[in-house]
């Protein structure tokens, strides 16, 4: 390899939100800290998880059982009126 012109490879630490922590090779010269490794993502776990970074979970779920509750509340009306 010609000199001075390649960053340092090194090896760094892979740190992950569910506490997993492994080695890896990088030129980033740093920790590298992620929010889903193999250790604990879905689909080598087999579990299902939601990872929900921005509360769009929530906020769905809130918006679908609002619908719901007013489709009921307009039958009611419907049942009542006839
Ligand atoms: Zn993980």
């Amino acid at each position: 390899m010609k000199p001075k012109i390649h960053p340092e490879y090194k090896e760094i630490t892979v740190i992950c939100s569910c506490g997993n922590k492994f080695q890896t090779k990088s030129v980033l010269g740093r920790e590298l800290h992620v929010e889903v490794c193999s250790n604990c993502h879905p689909f080598y776990t087999g579990k299902q998880k939601v990872i929900d970074t921005a509360g769009r979970v929530e906020k769905f779920r809130q918006r679908y059982s609002r619908t719901a509750a007013a489709k009921d509340a307009t039958k009611d009306a419907a049942r009542k009126g006839a």
